[in-house]
């Protein structure tokens, strides 16, 4: 039974009944389903296996950048399968800004809109023009348009009941030679004047100190959602909590760093059974020492529980989980 444990970034040791990456869309059409469950994904920085898989699972590889000058700017076409970061890397190297605030997001190209990464500001929506996907279920292959995404904060079409069995294969991005940096959030407000370089420099940097490596700690990133309150309840939290945090997302809609409830909770720096919630960053539980599903999902389970006890909040996750025959819910 082929190996997961390379396959993800938070490790677990697991496997599956059969496993095949694929580089272009007729080979995944050959291939699906062979075996069910089916699972296909990219680089597993957002998947955790928590224990075998008893099926198939097809791994993304669609290579391949394509660059259009084109007038006001570059677009791009990219393979699904390709790394983030080596992409973002990629662009600023060829002075073409727009990517820069999401340098060292873990992952695929492919992801990038299911999840509509974000960081430091900027969401990847906003640089995509649009997205090639093929639906497995009927062979057909169909692109969609950045509205047709229907990008929100971490969402998408392409996590929607409709989109069960579409596979994201290209994405392309536009990037406007006169795109303004972005740089309202505090790790960036201080430089001056910068340049992409500049930008992508600092981010790797907050990253690097704030952030454990995959490479060298298994982890899948934030494991939950920042969640996003009514302004009722935030006011309600802020008598009894002065210090909270909140950024205004509309009229009468808050979002509060999960991380905040996670450590007023008390579990920042807490281990049990091989599973760590980071010290550095609370959002993000760490494979200290070959957790097992189990006692990952315990300390996700009993942080969500206690968070929902002090502050009447539910943290959601942010991570797919996966379980013997698919998706799990915590
Ligand atoms: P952080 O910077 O400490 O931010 C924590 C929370 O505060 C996030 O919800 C962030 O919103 C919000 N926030 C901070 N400054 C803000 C501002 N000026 N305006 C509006 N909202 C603000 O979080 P972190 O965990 O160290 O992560 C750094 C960045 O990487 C964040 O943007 C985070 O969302 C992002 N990140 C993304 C992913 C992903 O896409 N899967 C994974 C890990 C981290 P936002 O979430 O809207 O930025």
């Amino acid at each position: 039974m082929p190996d997961l444990s390379q396959r993800h970034t938070f490790g677990i040791a697991s496997r599956c009944r059969v496993l095949h990456e694929f580089c272009s869309v007729q080979q995944l059409l050959d291939l699906y389903p062979r075996e069910t469950p089916c699972y296909i994904m990219g680089e597993g920085s957002n998947t955790i296996f928590t224990e075998d898989y008893d099926g198939q699972v097809l791994v993304n590889k669609i290579a391949g950048v394509e660059v259009c000058h084109e007038p006001g700017g570059v677009s791009l076409r990219v393979g699904a399968g390709e790394n983030w970061h080596t992409l973002v890397a990629y662009t600023v190297e060829q002075g073409w800004g727009g990517l820069e605030n999401l340098a060292l997001i873990p992952g695929s190209v492919g992801a990038a809109p299911i999840q509509n990464i974000g960081a430091y500001g900027l969401e990847a929506g906003e640089r995509i023009r649009e997205v090639e996907v093929v639906d497995v279920a009927t062979g057909r292959q169909f692109s969609l348009t950045q509205s047709e995404c229907r990008f929100g904060y971490r969402d998408s079409i392409f996590k929607r009941a409709e989109a069960q069995s579409w596979v994201v294969t290209y994405v392309h991005f536009w990037l406007a030679e006169d795109i303004a940096p972005v740089t309202a959030y505090a790790e960036l407000a201080a430089l001056d004047n910068p340049t992409p370089v500049d930008i992508f420099n600092k981010v790797i940097d907050v990253r690097q100190q704030k952030l454990p490596d995959p490479a060298v700690l298994g982890n899948a990133g934030s494991f939950f959602k920042n969640p996003t309150i009514t302004t009722t309840q935030y006011n309600e939290l802020k008598k009894t909590h002065p210090a909270i945090p909140g950024f205004v997302v509309s009229d009468q809609q808050v979002k509060v760093p999960a991380a905040w409830f996670i450590d007023r909770a008390g579990f920042k720096g807490q281990c049990k059974d091989g599973v760590c919630c980071y010290h550095r960053q609370p959002l993000v539980l760490v494979n200290q020492h070959h957790a097992t599903g189990q006692a990952l999902l315990a300390m996700a389970r009993a942080i969500q529980h206690k968070v929902v006890q002090l502050f009447s909040v539910t943290l959601s996750p942010e991570v797919r989980l996966l379980g013997k025959q698919g998706r799990v819910e915590l």
